[in-house]
């Protein structure tokens, strides 16, 4: 073989080895193309989705995703004006290839970030004498309406105690709050009651300070409102001794007040005292309510100034019906004239 045959051999295994590559290398891409569509068509790129380590699904979405967390936790939630904190876990994304098979869950996925999503709500109370009135959903609100019932009370009340309270809470359903001009309605009332009751507790305090005292205890209540019958001293064919109280005759029934706060240390039948009750006061002061038709205390029971103890009547040693009512210093009857029914 000479030189010029030698090469044109080589030539064509050249040829024959260029083709047989081209060959292999378009079946591979075939191949490879055909693979890519296959799983194309089974497989989806999708984002696998975890929180705090736990596989909670797939979206396809992120930003779908992020926004529908947002819309379930915030734009959709009824007390958004009042969210304080919010703190949710923030999901994990690992793009992934998944079957087609397998559906995305992002609107499942969002409620249970809401779910286990800690919110806390704040609101804010007004209080008239640290009492709650209403309550509204800002600072703003708040400060507004109390400067400005404020302004319009300082002719009536010097002192108005309103106070803005601060309230927290993670449970919505205990967030009642009112708009601004609402609150400020039902505050001003409230106030307006509270002047009313404010001066009717001014007028009884100074009623109360106008009755007399007997030993340091004071009278503060009238037992009943009638016409004296017989004076305290008085004699009389009915009784063995002088008078030992004040009668004040009424109609059976009429209620009989304690004229002081004290304990009842008796409330019995007592002979010629018919039904009788007794109340002591302190300071050796005690006051007899005798001849009642109906009595409702009973030993050993607390009362305050104005309580009804007793019904007025006839029992025991009377013509008719009338309170009999003793004061007594350390056992001693004292004219109640001195004191009351002057
Ligand atoms: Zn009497």
């Amino acid at each position: 073989m000479n030189k010029k045959e030698r090469e044109i051999i080589l030539n064509r295994k050249l040829k024959y080895y260029t083709k047989k590559g081209i060959e292999i290398l378009s079946i591979f891409t075939i191949g490879a193309s055909f693979m890519t569509v296959i799983v194309c068509i089974k497989y989806k790129p999708t984002y696998k989705v975890t929180i705090s380590g736990e596989k909670v699904g797939y979206i396809e979405n992120k930003k779908d995703f992020e926004d529908e967390i947002k819309e379930k936790l915030i734009n959709s939630n009824e007390k958004q004006e009042n969210i304080d904190t919010l703190v949710y876990n923030e999901p994990q994304y690992e793009l992934s290839l998944v079957s087609r098979d397998e559906n995305s869950n992002g609107e499942e996925i969002a409620e249970k970030v809401k779910e286990e999503a800690e919110i806390t709500y704040k609101y804010y109370e007004i209080a008239l004498s640290n009492v709650p009135i209403d309550s509204v959903n800002t600072l703003q609100d708040a400060e507004e309406l109390v400067k400005e019932i404020k302004e319009e009370e300082k002719t009536q009340t010097q002192n108005l105690d309103l106070s803005i309270i601060e309230k927290y809470t993670e449970t919505p359903e205990e967030i009642v709050t009112n708009e601004m001009q609402v609150a400020k309605e039902h505050v001003t009332s409230k106030v307006a009651e509270k002047i009313v009751a404010d001066q009717k507790a001014k007028e009884e305090q100074e009623r109360i300070n106008a009755m007399p005292v007997v030993n340091g205890i004071r009278l503060a209540s009238l037992p009943v409102k009638g016409t004296i019958s017989s004076r305290f001293g008085e004699s009389s064919s009915l009784r063995k001794s002088t008078h030992t109280g004040l009668d004040i005759a009424c109609p059976t029934g009429t209620p009989i007040k304690v004229t002081s706060e004290g304990t009842v240390t008796s409330a019995s039948y007592s002979g010629s005292y018919g039904n009788l009750v007794k109340v002591s006061h302190g300071n050796g002061i005690e006051t007899w309510y005798a001849h009642t038709s109906k009595m409702y205390v009973k030993p050993g029971q607390k009362v305050k100034a104005g309580d009804v103890i007793a019904a007025v009547g006839s029992t025991g040693n009377s013509t008719g019906s009338h309170l009999h009512l003793e004061i007594r210093i350390n056992g001693v009857a004292v004219n109640p004239q001195k004191y009351l029914y002057k």
